[in-house]
């Protein structure tokens, strides 16, 4: 007897493809919209991300741990945030302060012709690179570093996300955005916002608070 395909299809993969169509319905309930950011959140395998231990919880909502003390991001923050930061728009280059495992830069790759992603811890920034390598995206430009000064020899980006939570976003970040470029990051300490910073020309920058947040915080210096 010929083998069953739909069998064939989740040996292939170590989790059903309908538990990653089920995380982009859950996101899309929750209110993003954007059908660019939701395609590209289904065509990324999110645990190809996660060791082998937490690859069954790999499509819940929720941050997981990746080690270091850090988390991969929770699936519908990380599809709000690329959504306000697009705004509906193509962009050329974008910049994501704190890779950690590398997973929201594979979905930037998808909305975006070039990303750069900085993480200021050695091992992660050496993990990200390894779970990118099989997903062969020509696209992405990882950096080690203290992604709060940017990257000045790259800049202006058409957006910018931050990963981890500062008391306020640092000033070389906003001068580092295009105007009309927007950035994306949550502020606080215990209790974060999450805001669109909108540059509106040389000299001026808008803000907007989108909602409560939580992601682990912004640190300076490397590691
Ligand atoms: N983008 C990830 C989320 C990683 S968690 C995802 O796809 O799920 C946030 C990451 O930001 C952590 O790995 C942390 O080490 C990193 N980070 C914190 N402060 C940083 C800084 N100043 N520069 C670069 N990375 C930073």
């Amino acid at each position: 007897m010929a083998p069953i395909p739909v069998v064939a299809s989740v040996e292939r993969e170590p989790v059903p493809e309908g538990l990653r169509k089920a995380m982009v319905q859950r996101i899309a309930q929750l209110g993003v919209k954007d059908r660019i950011v939701l395609d590209a959140m289904l065509s990324i395998p999110r645990h190809a991300f996660l060791e082998p231990g937490m690859v069954g919880q790999a499509y819940i909502d929720a941050s997981l741990p990746i080690g270091h003390h850090q988390t991969i991001s929770q699936p519908y923050i990380v599809a709000r945030m690329i959504e306000l930061m697009r705004a509906g728009k193509d962009l050329d280059r974008v910049l994501e302060v704190g890779t950690g495992c590398g997973y929201q830069a594979a979905v930037l790759s998808l909305v975006s012709k070039e990303v750069f992603s900085i993480e200021r811890i050695r091992a992660l920034h050496d993990l990200a690179k390894s779970n990118l390598r099989p997903l062969r995206i020509a696209n992405i430009r990882l950096h080690y570093g203290d992604g709060c000064g940017g990257l000045k020899l790259i800049a202006p980006f058409d957006g910018i996300i931050l990963a981890a939570a500062g008391i306020e976003i640092p000033e070389e970040l906003l001068q580092q955005l295009k105007i009309g470029g927007r950035l994306v990051a949550p502020v606080g300490g215990k209790r974060q916002i999450l805001q669109l910073i909108e540059r509106i020309s040389q000299t001026e920058w808008r803000s907007t608070e989108i909602e409560q947040c939580h992601f682990v915080p912004l640190r300076s210096g490397v590691t």
